[in-house]
């Protein structure tokens, strides 16, 4: 279950709700993609951008440039780069539905807390600020891959 890395890439519109329109990057594992994606699209969450791909090894140090000091980030950056990854871009930052880096210590209830168990096999990634999200949007998208819609969603969760 938790062999492969998927991306997922949220990213977010501009509009009047600043702390509303963050952008954000998330990845997922295969096999619980639609039950992940749910998660976010429940709470109001636009998808923007979608796709599929696996990442090269130099792709993944790229993402995870900021971690290339730490003792794991050879194996995490191997992990990332050993099978298909599901980009998606929405709209709307979810840290608090993703849970703590340490599934261990992920509350129930949370993708991480119900999902995940070890650390190194987290589930998902998920940028950790709207700046991150900015450069990993610039890293896994080309700016015509973002798509622009209003959804249904957005007159009645925003207001
Ligand atoms: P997060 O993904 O919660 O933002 P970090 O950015 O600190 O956490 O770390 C990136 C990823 O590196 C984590 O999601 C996890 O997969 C991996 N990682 C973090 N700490 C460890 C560790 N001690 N051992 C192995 N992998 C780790």
């Amino acid at each position: 279950v938790f062999a492969l890395p998927v991306a997922a890439y949220m990213v977010q519109e501009e509009e009047a709700h600043a702390a509303e329109n963050e952008r954000t990057f998330i990845a997922i594992k295969p096999d619980r993609i639609a039950e992940i994606i749910s998660r976010f699209e429940r709470k109001g969450f636009k998808l923007v951008a979608i796709k599929i791909m696996v990442p090269s090894k130099e792709f993944a140090q790229k993402h995870y440039h900021d971690l290339k000091d730490r003792p794991f980030f050879n194996g995490l950056c191997g992990f990332l780069s050993s099978g298909p990854v599901i980009a998606m871009g929405f709209i709307k930052y979810g840290r608090k539905l993703i849970g703590a880096t340490d599934p261990q210590r992920s509350e129930p209830g949370t993708i991480r807390g119900d999902l995940a168990v070890v650390v190194g096999r987290n589930i998902i990634h998920g940028s950790d600020g709207p700046e991150t999200a900015k450069d990993e949007i610039n890293l896994w998208f080309k700016p015509q891959e973002l798509v622009n819609y209003r959804s249904n969603a957005e007159k009645w969760i925003y207001g």
